[in-house]
């Protein structure tokens, strides 16, 4: 079987890679790094795997056949996207129109790397499938939101019309080792805080609520929706809900750190709630997070460390 990953260079587009090499997959990593890295992939030492420098922005043409073909390029982080609004739009909509044009091409099944933002500032929670969102399509984080919105109904439209195999990820807060630590995410930032001494910077009063899902479980789930026969969105993410507040409390505690909590101002259009209902995860594809904050939080918090020191 063979795999194309796009974004395949980033957090867990680099996961991804590696968990297709361990099925015995080929796997073609499709990345420009404009937020991802090449060290996320150097570990990789395998005949099975080949890199190619590319914006999918632009029209890809491969020669071999692809079986699978999985789109998670795109920037992910609010610095990041605030940062590259035009890029962030394009990648979500000409790069996803790219890639089903390939899957199309290569009779390949497509999966999209969706997001909780599709919800926007929910007004229900937790939030279901079924739940269109609150978005506001102008703010700053309607870049990233609209072009991911823009990336599922064209993702249907090309299932509907063009009879394309399609899955829809939407995918929580996910964490783990290989996030950038600058990338501005709550995860990186606190713990880079917390392990050089600096105040943990909590914005707003902290009293939105985040689920995070460490990345092993995302990749898991991510790669049993590739596998089902289930064309509409899924949820993946871990419901264990907690506000920021507490959060930056129990990175404190797991790290033994002496850092201080001060508050900054939240930016705007944050969603004040966020947390999945996997419960068509847990039926369709029989997945659920298997591994505990504190378990994912130590991994992350070891990585960080040697990247700190290095
Ligand atoms: P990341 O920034 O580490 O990875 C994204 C990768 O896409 C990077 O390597 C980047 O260089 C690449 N990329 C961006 N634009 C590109 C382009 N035009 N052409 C080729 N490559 C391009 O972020 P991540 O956290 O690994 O996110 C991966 C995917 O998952 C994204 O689509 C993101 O929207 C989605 N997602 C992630 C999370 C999360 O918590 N990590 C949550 C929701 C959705
Ligand atoms: N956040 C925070 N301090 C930080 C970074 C983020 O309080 O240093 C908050 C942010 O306002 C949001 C939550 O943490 O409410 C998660 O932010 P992140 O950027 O990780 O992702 P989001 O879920 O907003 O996309």
């Amino acid at each position: 079987m063979k795999a194309l990953v796009t974004g395949g260079a980033g957090f867990l587009g680099s996961h991804l890679c590696d968990l297709l090499l361990s099925k015995e997959c080929e796997v073609i990593c499709v990345d420009n790094l404009i937020t991802g890295s090449a060290r996320n992939i150097e570990h990789i030492n395998n005949d099975r795997f080949s890199y190619i420098k590319h914006d999918v922005t632009k029209p890809l043409y491969v020669e071999e056949k692809i079986d699978f073909l999985f789109h998670l390029a795109s920037p992910a982080s609010p610095i990041d996207y605030l940062e590259l609004p035009i890029q962030t739009l394009k990648v979500g909509a000409l790069g996803t129109h790219n890639m089903l044009g390939l899957a199309k091409e290569k009779k390949a099944r497509f999966l999209l790397a969706s997001t909780s933002e599709v919800y926007g500032d929910p007004l229900v929670n937790p939030q279901t499938e079924e739940y269109w969102g609150n978005v506001n399509p102008i703010g700053p984080r309607g870049v990233y939101d609209e072009a991911k919105r823009y990336a599922e109904a064209i993702t249907m439209a090309y299932h509907r019309y063009h009879g394309i195999d399609t899955r829809i990820v939407r995918i929580f807060n996910t964490y783990g080792p290989r996030m950038r630590l600058n990338d501005g995410r709550v995860v990186p930032n606190f713990i880079g805080q917390a392990l050089s001494g600096e105040d943990l910077t909590v914005y707003g009063d902290g009293s939105q609520t985040r689920s995070f899902c460490y990345v092993s479980d995302e990749i898991e789930g991510i790669y049993r929706l590739m596998m089902s026969d289930y064309a509409l969105p899924v949820n993946i993410g871990n419901p264990e809900e907690h506000t920021i507040l507490e959060f930056a409390k129990i990175i404190l505690r797991i790290t033994g750190s002496s850092s201080k909590i001060s508050f900054k101002d939240l930016p705007v259009d944050d969603p004040k709630q966020r947390r999945p209902d996997i419960t068509k995860a847990r039926k369709l594809l029989h997945w659920e997070p298997k591994v505990s904050l504190e378990r994912g939080l130590k991994e992350t918090i070891k990585y960080f460390k040697s990247i700190l020191e290095s």
